[in-house]
Parts: C-alpha cells; sequence; structure tokens
C-alpha cells in the first residue's frame, strides 16, 4: 500500500477490511458521541476543481474531527493553475505547506500525476470519469452496516447498478471494490451508449462474479438487496451526447413504485448523490423520501466515519486515536435528518 489513495486497483481485500474496521473505531467521534485530537497539528490541503458538496465538505469535516485543520480551495477561477501551473508545479508546492492533500480534478489520471511530485499522501477526491476511491469504501462500509441490522452476508448477495454507468466514477470504484469481494450477481442497467466500460465487465466476471446486462428496468431481476443508482453526469457529455440523450427514457428511474412492484423489504436503495431532484430529471425518485429502504443519507453519513479512517491510516495515528478521547459537550440531535427512522 502507498502512502497516496488514488484507485483502488491498489487495495487488497485485507486492507479493505481493515478500513472498514477502522471505520468503525470513528463511529462515536462522527456521531459526536466523544472528541479526539489525534491530528492536532496537522494540516490538510483540500482542492476542488470540480462541483462538489459531500466530498469537500466531509473530507473537511473527517480531518477536523480527528483534531486537524484544513486549507482549500475551489474551481480554477482562484488557483494559480488559471495562470498556466501545471500540476507537478501545484503538489511540490502543496506538499511544502500540508500534510496530506485531497484533490478532485475533471481530468481522468490528472490526481496520479499530481501525486508523482509529492511524498506527503493524496486522496484522489474524484477525477473526472475516472475513480471515486473513497466514495466506493464508504459505500461498502454501508452495505456491511445495512447487511449487518438485515442479517445478510455479501457473499450471494444481488446488487443492480442503474444509471450513467459509462461515466459514473464511484460505480467504476463500487464495481472494482465489489469484486474483491463475493462470489456476487451484479446486473446493470444503463441507458443505451451509457454502459459500464467494457474493462471493467471483463474483470468483475474474470474474478468469478455473475455479471448481467439489461437496457431497462422493466425487467424481473429476481431478489435484489442493494440498488445502487446514479445521476446521469450531463457535464461529461460531449454535444453529439447531448443531442443523443435529450430525452432519456423515464424508464430508468427507481421510484416507490418499482421498488413496492419488484423489491422486497429488505432491498436496500443506494445512491453517491447528489440525485437531480429538479422536475423532469432522469434519477433517485424523492417520492422515496421517508421510506427505511433508501439509505441515501445513512450512505452520504458513512463519508464521515471512513474518511476519518483513511486520514487515521495515511497519517498512521491508528495507535492513538482513543487516547485522550473527551465527551462530546455540546448539543447534538437525537437523529440528524428530520424523517430519519431510526433502524
Ligand atoms: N458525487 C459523485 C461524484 O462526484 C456522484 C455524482 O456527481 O453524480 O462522482
Amino acid at each position: 500500500m502507498s502512502s497516496h489513495l488514488l484507485s483502488v486497483d491498489s487495495l487488497s481485500r485485507d486492507y479493505v477490511e481493515h478500513l472498514m474496521q477502522l471505520a468503525g473505531r470513528m463511529e462515536p467521534f462522527a456521531q459526536r458521541r466523544k472528541v479526539t485530537r489525534v491530528l492536532e497539528g496537522a494540516v490538510l490541503g483540500n482542492l476542488f476543481f470540480e462541483a462538489s458538496t459531500r466530498t469537500r465538505i466531509s473530507f473537511h469535516a473527517a480531518f477536523s474531527r480527528l483534531g486537524g485543520s484544513v486549507c482549500d480551495t475551489t474551481g480554477f477561477t482562484f488557483s494559480s493553475m488559471a495562470k498556466g501551473e501545471s500540476l507537478y508545479d501545484t503538489s511540490r508546492v502543496m506538499g511544502g505547506y500540508v500534510d496530506a492533500v485531497v484533490l478532485r480534478h475533471p481530468d481522468q489520471g490528472a490526481v496520479a500525476e499530481f501525486a508523482e511530485a509529492t511524498r506527503v499522501p493524496v486522496i484522489n477526491g474524484g477525477d473526472g470519469p475516472g475513480e471515486h476511491p473513497s466514495q466506493a469504501l464508504l459505500d461498502l462500509y454501508t452495505i456491511e452496516k445495512e447487511f449487518a441490522r438485515l442479517g445478510k452476508r455479501l457473499e450471494g448477495a444481488h446488487f443492480l447498478l442503474t444509471g450513467d454507468l459509462k461515466h459514473g466514477r464511484t460505480v467504476h470504484s463500487l464495481i472494482k471494490l465489489l469484486s474483491l469481494f463475493g462470489p456476487l450477481r451484479i446486473t446493470l442497467v444503463s441507458p443505451p451508449g451509457l454502459e459500464m466500460p467494457r474493462h471493467l465487465i471483463d474483470l468483475v466476471t474474470s474474478r468469478g462474479h455473475r455479471v448481467e446486462q439489461r437496457e431497462s428496468l422493466a425487467n424481473d431481476f429476481g431478489d435484489l438487496d442493494v440498488i445502487y443508482t446514479t445521476r446521469i453526469q450531463k457535464e461529461r457529455f460531449t454535444d453529439e451526447m447531448s443531442e443523443t440523450f435529450a430525452g432519456i427514457s423515464q424508464d430508468f428511474i427507481v421510484d416507490r413504485a418499482f421498488l413496492d412492484q419488484r423489491c422486497s423489504p429488505t432491498t436496500i436503495v443506494m445512491h453517491p448523490l447528489p440525485r437531480d431532484s429538479r422536475p423532469g430529471a432522469n434519477d433517485l425518485n424523492v417520492d422515496l423520501n421517508g421510506d427505511p429502504r433508501l439509505a441515501i443519507f445513512r450512505q452520504a453519513d458513512n463519508g464521515i466515519p471512513m474518511r476519518m479512517a483513511i486520514f487515521a491510516n495515511l497519517l498512521q495515528v491508528e495507535e492513538y486515536i482513543e487516547r485522550d478521547a473527551q465527551d462530546v459537550r455540546w448539543f447534538v440531535p437525537p437523529t440528524f435528518g428530520v424523517d430519519d427512522r431510526t433502524l
């Protein structure tokens, strides 16, 4: 394991299981019952050159909840890259200022290129349509927690991945990560032209998993354990694609009717978010809000313990996490959302 987190390719099953356990140790801090200062004095550089709410804020919050502080920059406009500075120079300079970097960049491979110029740990916060490894780790952590609650096992589970599987970096990282476990059954449903890249299907199949591709949600999928929906990534479309996909059929929407007709009470619904909730959008329907099968907000919450675990591991402070932990003194509500179900 290098000191960077750039792609799921470099992760072994043992290492992933270790991170899952470490995330479990972070729960008292993530749920605001305890405070730890294990990264006191450390500084994170949070560099986001593409839109982000969850990834940027949750990395920031995770580092802060470990006692560290954060410097950040968003968009090219306010960074020296707008003046033509290279990734190499930016990286070397950042290495002199901070103890870890989270970078999101619109170009696939740019985060790996950035990481070549520094020895401080670099985390890929999303590189164009490439990968989003910390999202996949928190997704797996969510699946494990939800399955533990439902008395299910990962072995033999059936996953439906749907939406823009061509450009969705979260599903690229997730399918690779899932393929370390199992054997699993994975069904892929996407609008024609937005299918999962062939090399990823081949990789997963070569590891002994059963992968099927379908063209619409109007199918009998059998028992589904997890539905993982994704947003159509219009910002990655070429002009030609924008025309072709202007009227993507509404048949790709996961909603309450789909769940009630085709799934069981123990099927969970995930989405990396954001979901497009504008009228007419082709995304996970808001009519599922308040349904306990909708795990999307629990999934987003899990970004904090998993990202704390990633920092604690990369910065090598795991053994000190609980040392001198204190009780939280401020007001913490019983649930974070107004319609959260207590499970
Ligand atoms: N937030 C996720 C990402 O950055 C998913 C999305 O944008 O649709 O890849």
